[in-house]
């Protein structure tokens, strides 16, 4: 698999028109994301642990000259100023507009309890989007707490009515669920879970 780094927006007017379909990464700072589209690219491409409050920017990635991942900037630094707070709200406004999104990728560490602005970004991503749900850091938990998180979100969202293609478990230290990710990202899944 190749893959190399194009670009980067830190604003709305900066994002690229690239005419390939798009693989997006959302999710808290922290949660994992970077090395999950590390360790499913099989190189460490995109930069872990950004310091918090610092310019906050949509990277992306080609991959074979077929697909390209976008690196979505974390959302939710409690030190976040107002700014980047407004700033982060556009730049997301204006992706969700393009033409070129294949799935969204929405990533959250498995031992969070989702919080209000959590399940309001599923919803409105999933509204014209196929959404997969990440749970990151499965190794932190046991076989059965993994299961039984896996079973509660796609109840959760079954309640709320928030339209998924899977929820999928997967570690990045243990390379567990990566394959199965792999697969269901990379085909042309448009059915939906509801
Ligand atoms: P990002 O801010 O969402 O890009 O998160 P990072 O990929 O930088 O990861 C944040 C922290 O979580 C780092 O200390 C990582 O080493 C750790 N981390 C990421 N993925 C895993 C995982 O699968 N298991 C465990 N135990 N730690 C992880």
């Amino acid at each position: 698999m190749n893959c190399f780094y194009v670009t980067s927006a830190a604003k709305a007017t900066q994002l690229p028109k690239l005419g390939l379909p798009e693989i997006a990464f959302i999710g808290r700072s922290n949660t994992g994301k970077s090395s999950l589209i590390n360790t499913l690219l099989g190189r460490k491409i995109a930069r872990s642990g950004q310091t918090p409050g610092v310019t906050r920017m949509a990277n992306f990635f080609n991959l074979d000259h077929k697909w390209h991942i976008v690196d979505l900037p974390g959302y939710g630094y409690q030190q976040g100023s107002h700014q980047s707070a407004k700033q982060w709200d556009q730049l997301m406004r204006a992706y969700l507009a393009r033409d070129e999104i294949h799935c969204f990728l929405f990533l959250i560490d498995i031992r969070r309890e989702p919080k209000a602005e959590d399940w309001g970004l599923m919803e409105s991503l999933s509204k014209d989007h196929t959404l997969h749900v990440v749970l990151t850091k499965s190794d932190k938990v046991n076989q059965s707490q993994k299961a039984r998180a896996k079973a509660q979100f796609e109840q959760r969202l079954g309640n709320q009515k928030i339209p998924y293609a899977q929820v999928h478990a997967v570690s990045s230290l243990k390379k567990t669920g990566i394959p199965g990710l792999f697969t269901a990202i990379f085909t042309n899944q448009s059915s939906l879970e509801i």
